[in-house]
């Protein structure tokens, strides 16, 4: 079994409704536009599996840190993501409706992967108020003012000026 498989032999036999599941591990390759888990992360997961009339009810919770590329500044910036489902699980093949399962053994990675990716910020910003880079002159405006205003518009004109 893997870091996020689970037995569910007693919820299947009847012997406990439900269970609660604490597991972390890996699982490289999450990303999305400008920010990923990295490959080494550990992803958190809370949860609670439930029996129920048409096969498991699994209410999950994930944590992880992810590493980002602001979209204004262009640096490298940390966060932590969390997210919540509920997902239905059958036994069977996954549907596009629900996850399934086979035998007595829940395999909550793809559901953990797809909270995952849901989590992930696609316009990921270093801070609110990131100044972002100037226009003209292409330095870190949260360094300091770069000596570039509206009013002077693109240096490449302000150079011609001179002439
Ligand atoms: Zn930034
Ligand atoms: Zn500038």
């Amino acid at each position: 079994m893997h870091d996020f498989e689970i037995s569910v032999a007693h919820l299947l036999r009847g012997s406990e409704r439900a269970s609660d599941v604490v597991l972390q591990g890996n699982i490289p390759g999450l990303f999305v536009t400008s920010s990923r888990i990295l490959d080494d992360a550990v992803i958190r997961v809370d949860g609670r599996v439930e029996a129920v009339g048409e096969g498991l009810l699994v209410s999950l919770e994930v944590h992880a840190e992810y590493v980002g590329e602001c979209v204004r500044c262009l640096g490298e910036m940390h966060g932590e993501l969390a997210g919540r489902s509920r997902e239905l699980f059958i036994e069977g093949e996954d549907t596009e409706e629900h996850y399934g399962f086979r035998g007595e053994t829940l395999d909550l990675r793809a559901a953990v992967s797809d909270l995952c990716v849901l989590g992930l910020p696609p316009v990921p910003l270093c801070r609110e108020d990131c100044k972002g880079l100037c226009q003209y002159c292409g330095a870190d405006l949260n360094e300091g003012p770069c000596g570039c205003t509206d009013d002077s518009g693109d240096p490449r004109w302000a150079a011609l000026d001179q002439l």
